[in-house]
C-alpha cells in the first residue's frame, strides 16, 4: 500500500504506520524519525534541523524535499510505503505530487486520523520515546509503559521524553499543525484521495484502512 498518514501530533500516525508495516511489508517513512536520527548523528542535515525541531517549528521545505526525493526512490519502497509526518505543508504536497508523477508512483489514499484535542494533549505529555535512533519505539507512561521503567522493551536503550515534548513546544507544534498542516485535509479531499477516520484506537484506524483498500 502507498499511503499518506495525516493527523495532528499525537494522533497516532507513527503507531498506525508501524502496525500497517506488519500487514504487507510496506515501509514506514517518518520524516520526524529521519530528522531525529540525523540530529543524533550530528550530520549536516541534523545541524540544520536541530533548532527548528527543539522549538516545535517545521524544518524548511527544501530540506524535507531533498530527503524524501532520495528516500522514495530506494528499493524498499517498491513494496509500498506509509508516509508518517510528510507532507506537512501545501508546498510539500504539491512538490510530492510532481515527484511521484515523475517517478511513476501513484498513491492509494491519504488517511486523516482525527482525534479530539484533549486526547491529543494528554497523549503528548505522557508519550515517551526510545532514544536509540534506529529504534524510536513509542511508549506511554499511562497506557503503554515499558516493562522495565525507563528501558526500551525492544532494544534496551533509555526511554525518554522528547525535547520537543515540553508544554511550550507542544503548544507550538499544535498551532503549527493547525496553520500549516491542517489545510492538507482539503488538498487531498480535492485530489479524491482523502479518507477521514474518527478514532481513538489504532485498531479502529487499521480496520477502516483495510476496509477501504478492499
Ligand atoms: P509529531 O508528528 O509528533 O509532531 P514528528 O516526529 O513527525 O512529530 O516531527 C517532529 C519534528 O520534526 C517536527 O516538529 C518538525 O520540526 C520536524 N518535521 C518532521 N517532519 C517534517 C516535515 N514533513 N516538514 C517539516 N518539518 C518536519
Ligand atoms: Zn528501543
Amino acid at each position: 500500500m502507498k499511503l499518506i498518514l495525516l493527523g495532528a501530533p499525537g494522533a497516532g500516525k507513527g503507531t498506525v504506520a508501524k502496525l500497517l508495516t506488519e500487514i504487507d511489508g510496506s515501509v514506514q517513512i517518518s520524516t520526524g524519525d529521519i530528522l531525529r536520527g540525523a540530529v543524533q548523528a550530528g550530520s549536516e542535515l541534523g545541524k540544520k534541523a536541530d533548532a527548528f525541531m527543539k522549538a516545535g517549528d517545521l524544518v524548511p521545505d527544501e530540506l524535507i524535499m531533498g530527503i524524501m526525493e532520495e528516500r522514495l526512490q530506494e528499493p524498499d519502497c517498491e513494496k509500498g510505503f506509509l508516509l508518517d509526518g510528510f507532507p506537512r505543508t501545501i508546498p510539500q504536497a504539491e512538490q510530492l505530487k510532481v515527484l511521484l508523477e515523475r517517478i511513476g508512483i501513484s498513491l492509494d489514499m491519504a488517511v486523516n486520523i482525527d482525534v479530539a484535542r484533549d486526547v491529543i494533549l494528554d497523549r503528548l505529555t505522557t508519550r515517551r520515546t526510545c532514544e536509540n535512533s534506529k529504534c524510536q519505539a513509542i511508549y506511554n507512561v499511562k497506557s503503554n509503559p515499558p516493562k522495565v521503567e525507563g528501558i526500551c522493551d525492544k532494544c534496551g536503550s533509555a526511554v525518554v521524553q522528547r525535547e520537543d515534548e515540553t508544554e511550550e513546544a507542544i503548544s507550538n507544534r499544535l498551532a503549527t499543525y493547525n496553520e500549516k498542516t491542517a489545510p492538507l485535509i482539503g488538498y487531498y479531499d480535492n485530489e479524491g484521495l482523502l479518507i477521514t477516520v474518527d478514532a481513538t484506537s489504532s485498531d479502529a484506524v487499521i480496520n477502516a484502512i483495510k476496509a477501504k483498500l478492499g
